[in-house]
């Protein structure tokens, strides 16, 4: 069995519709996949019905932002209720402010280079959760960068003059809203130290310790160190281990089922939710 628990469609940061998502994962043989947009559940319907179609389990998830002294931490949530109104107030609060950031973004550039808001918009589908991935395709588009990548590292980067941040939660108040909904917790990439600062592990601790049952540590952005590393902290704080693709469709080189999940460890995610079930064929 072939799991990948971690994927964004255009609900977010990806380039492809949710049912598109479930088509290419059906298509990569993947059996079970889980769909965790940045800060919305918006595209949970059209990944349900296409997994009916496709004949392949979806869980239903999310990635949420957070922020821990600066630091930028992802929460994976896994099969929390969407309604949920302490998680949902923070979420919105969220995406708002990703909105207002972009903007801010955007200006900041189009004071050096010929990008304007409406050409960040043309990448965006209505509602989606806005991210520097689209500011990114605008760029590749006018051809002021080549790829997503060098966006990334030339204008877009943490450490940028055009950098600029949106309102993200603390971490433990995101592990404990997730809990409230009846989700289950799994920290995403959390050695990921090319893509920008992370946080130590007394961080990881205290995110155990508030109800965090999971690590990503099988993710493309970790080297081999930092997959030893992550599978003897997991251990050693009594959490499970997860590995996935983190797919963007073509805003990534990452693909579906880069990395998988141990059957065992989707059995104790829904052992331990009590939001929504695995949806399967
Ligand atoms: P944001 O959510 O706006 O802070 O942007 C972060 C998102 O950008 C992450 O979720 C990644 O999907 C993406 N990202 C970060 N670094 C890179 C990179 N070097 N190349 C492509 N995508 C990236
Ligand atoms: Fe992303
Ligand atoms: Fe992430
Ligand atoms: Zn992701």
């Amino acid at each position: 069995m072939r799991i990948d628990l971690h994927t964004h469609s255009c609900a977010s940061d990806g380039s492809e519709s949710p049912a598109a998502v479930v088509g290419s994962a059906a298509g990569a043989g993947l059996d079970v996949l889980a769909l965790t947009d940045h800060d919305t559940t918006s595209g949970w319907a059209g990944a349900a019905t296409a997994a009916q179609h496709h004949g392949i389990a979806l869980v239903r998830g999310i990635e949420i932002s957070s922020r821990h002294d600066g630091v930028s931490i992802h929460l994976l949530g896994y099969l929390q209720d969407p309604t949920a109104p302490g998680l949902l107030a923070e979420l919105e609060r969220c995406r708002e402010s990703r909105e207002t950031r972009a903007q801010r973004i955007v200006e900041l550039l189009s004071r050096d280079l010929p990008l304007d808001w409406d050409d960040v918009l043309e990448h965006v589908e209505p509602g989606a959760t806005i991210g520097r991935p689209h500011i990114a395709a605008a760029l590749v588009a006018k051809h002021i960068v080549t790829s997503v990548n060098d966006a990334f590292a030339s204008y877009l980067g943490n450490g940028s003059p055009y950098y600029a941040a949106h309102y993200a939660p603390d971490p433990v108040q995101a592990v404990r809203l997730l809990g409230e909904a009846g989700g289950v917790a799994v920290m995403a990439h959390p050695f990921a130290g090319r893509r920008g600062p992370i946080v130590d592990d007394s961080v990881i601790e205290a995110m155990a310790a508030a109800g965090m049952a999971g690590l990503e540590v099988h993710h493309p952005d970790h080297s081999g160190d930092e997959v030893r590393h992550g599978t003897d902290l997991a251990a050693s704080l009594g959490l499970f281990v997860t590995g996935s693709s983190d797919y963007h469709g073509d805003r990534k080189t990452n693909r579906l089922g880069d990395r998988t999940t141990d059957p065992v460890v989707l059995q104790q995610i829904e052992d331990l939710a009590s939001g929504v079930e695995v949806l399967r064929p």
